[in-house]
């Protein structure tokens, strides 16, 4: 199928979110090129009954099966296919009828319609990181197995693939991964802990979702990334060096064995990087707000503090280990990430509470797709004691 003779058909797991809404936003901007397949949610009925009565996809799905008749008895006059739970999501990802799937859901959800969408053969235009980070192996290895591409929608992954394009049998010396740092740059030990949830859900840069942009403040997200990076293309982490960049306009950059560095800039616009994964190897005209250097003056960069931000080095830590490893990382930030949101521990208690839970929780260094599973369930529990323990 090529993007001139039909529309390719895309299925939006987590269409009611940030990365969802701006991905329909991409495919309303080239409805010749592009159909919205299947879109899913996880609660968020209202909004999913209004994209599918705008975008007529085949069939949704809601997660929460509590709101499957009111989603039902909404499209009753659309002949849409109206699903409900979690397992119904990995169905409607692997129909034959769609061209590729975006992961847009939030957090170790996404593993399960990931692993069954690249089993189904379906490319993949992945923002849900989590799933690299719980489960970099076996993910790229189904990839690779069933010859289907993973397509980077993080802006910082998007850059580093650009990067690459050409590049093909040339080593990475080294990526730098950008970050923006967050809204705590500059805060020390004492300000940190006093943070409330509405300052660290406020991003200088980025509106993304609740989660992710505790995460930015925390900078685990940056920790993610970087495991993500390292499954993505084959690096070691030690070759990956995360560099602050408060500006948010080089969104990474790649240097090669001959001292060479290639980036990638623009201004922080996450349907770039969406509508690139969607359309690659194309480049599609896109509306918006363009780079002007000599608006912008300057560019600064720092090193990043991992002993201020040790979530960071917690991901570094957990990637080293590596096995269940992160995937444990990723549970106990999960139920920290939440707890801190709801006002239940302080900031600085979220790395505190994934540091013990990493080194209570079960390790298997060699993990099946299973254990994966297992090990999340056990992670979440011990995370959610230490959550109680420090409330
Ligand atoms: P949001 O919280 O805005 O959206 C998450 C989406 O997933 C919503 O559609 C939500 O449905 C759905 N969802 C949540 N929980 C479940 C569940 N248990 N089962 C099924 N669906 C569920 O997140 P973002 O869009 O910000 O992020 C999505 C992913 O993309 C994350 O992995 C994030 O790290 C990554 N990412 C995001 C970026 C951004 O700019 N936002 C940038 C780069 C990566 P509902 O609305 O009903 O709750």
């Amino acid at each position: 199928m090529t993007l001139q003779n039909q529309k390719k058909k895309i299925a939006i797991l987590g269409s009611t979110g940030s990365i969802g809404t701006q991905a329909l936003d991409v495919i309303r901007q080239h409805s010749d090129l592009f159909e919205a397949h299947t879109l899913t949610a996880g609660s968020n009925a209202e909004l999913l009954v209004q994209q599918a009565r705008e975008f007529r996809p085949d069939s949704v799905v809601i997660a929460n099966e509590s709101k499957y008749s009111y989603i039902s008895e909404s499209l009753a006059d659309l002949p849409i296919k109206v699903y409900a739970g979690t397992s119904a999501i990995g169905d409607v990802a692997t129909l034959p009828s769609v061209d590729m799937v975006l992961t847009a859901m939030v957090g170790f959800a996404g593993l399960e319609p990931t692993v069954r969408a690249l089993q189904a053969r379906k490319p993949i235009a992945l923002a849900n990181k989590e799933t690299l980070v719980v489960a970099g192996e076996v993910i790229t290895r189904l990839a690779l197995e069933n010859r289907v591409p993973i397509l980077p929608v993080d802006s910082e992954h998007s850059a580093i693939f650009q990067c690459l394009s050409g590049e093909q049998g040339n080593a990475i010396e080294k990526i730098l991964l950008t970050a923006s740092g967050g809204p705590f740059l500059h805060y020390n030990d004492a300000d940190l802990m006093a943070v409330t949830p509405k300052q660290a859900l406020s991003h200088p840069n980025w509106k993304m979702g609740a989660k992710i942009t505790i995460d930015s403040a925390s900078m685990m997200n940056k920790g993610f990334e970087m495991i993500e990076a390292k499954w993505l293309f084959g690096v070691s982490p030690e070759s990956i060096e995360v560099v602050v960049h408060p500006e948010s306009i080089i969104h990474s950059a790649v240097q090669f064995a001959d001292g060479s560095v290639k980036a990638q800039l623009g201004v922080p616009d996450m349907r770039l990087p969406i509508q690139y994964a969607l359309s690659y190897p194309s480049r599609l005209p896109l509306g918006g707000d363009r780079l002007d250097l000599f608006r912008l003056g300057s560019l600064h960069f720092l090193p990043a503090d991992q002993q201020k931000f040790r979530c960071l080095a917690l991901a570094y830590e957990a990637i080293r280990q590596g096995g269940t490893m992160p995937c444990i990382l990723n549970a106990a930030n999960e139920v920290a990430n939440a707890a801190f949101r709801r006002g239940e521990i302080n900031f600085q208690h979220i790395a505190t509470v994934i540091e013990r839970t990493m080194q209570q929780c079960a390790f298997t260094a060699t993990p099946t797709l299973d254990t994966y599973f297992e090990t999340d369930a056990e992670a979440r529990r011990i995370a959610a004691g230490f959550c109680r323990a420090d409330g």
